[in-house]
């Protein structure tokens, strides 16, 4: 894929992310693995208006090739997603109110999703009887260190679909645009479901059952 291609896809997800409210306040950056590196949303853009100035452009090596915006402290995870999974084209990262709060509910370091029929819009989930586990990192402003995290996480157990920041948002694969939308849809739907449960069943016994 090319650069231009990755940007013009991203600038149209990013409209679509931000009517949902995934992106609020210039919060979250999207990124592509291109066939000559990477592109990854400069700091500051509201997501929903993004242009081609927007984005930074970066060689295999993450060496800056193009672009004069400020680049996001979270380019650096951007980057370790790509390393870590070799099949994921773009990473999207958001800052959802249900994301935020699920995170911060869950006090574990994961958050394991089963009964919904909406966990087969996750690639290889097969059945609402299987488990789609996304893991919960604690936020650190210290981007090297979350990095290195969730490259240990990674190790013993490969991320597949996501992974959620401790009252801050998520970040999110897919192997081409329609995969990581569909993924994004897919796990707010799944997190807005569980507030719900939440709110209904009492937070002590939904976050222990
Ligand atoms: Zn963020």
């Amino acid at each position: 894929m090319h650069n231009n291609t990755a940007i013009s896809e991203l600038i149209e997800a990013g409209k679509w992310v931000s009517q949902r409210g995934w992106v609020p306040a210039t919060g979250g950056n999207f990124s592509a693995r291109t066939a000559s590196g990477y592109v990854v949303t400069a700091s500051g853009f509201d997501k929903g208006q993004l242009g081609t100035h927007a984005f930074i452009e970066f060689d295999h090596e993450g060496n800056r090739t193009k672009g004069s915006g400020n680049p996001s402290a979270e380019t650096e995870l951007h980057l370790n997603m790509y390393k870590l999974i070799p099949s994921a084209k773009f990473v999207l990262h958001t800052h959802s109110v249900a994301a935020t709060v699920l995170s911060r509910v869950f006090k574990g370091h994961a958050i394991n999703l089963h009964g919904y029929e909406m966990q087969k819009s996750l690639s290889g989930i097969k059945s609402h009887l299987d488990t789609l586990t996304i893991p919960i990192f604690d936020n650190d402003q210290d981007i090297d260190r979350l990095s290195l995290l969730v490259s240990d996480h990674h190790l013993h157990t490969p991320i597949e679909h996501a992974v959620l920041i401790r009252g801050h948002g998520l970040y999110v694969v897919g192997r081409d645009i329609k995969e990581v939308l569909r993924h994004l849809e897919g796990l707010e739907f799944l997190f807005s479901c569980e507030l719900e449960r939440l709110k209904l069943e009492g937070i002590q016994a939904g976050v222990q059952s």
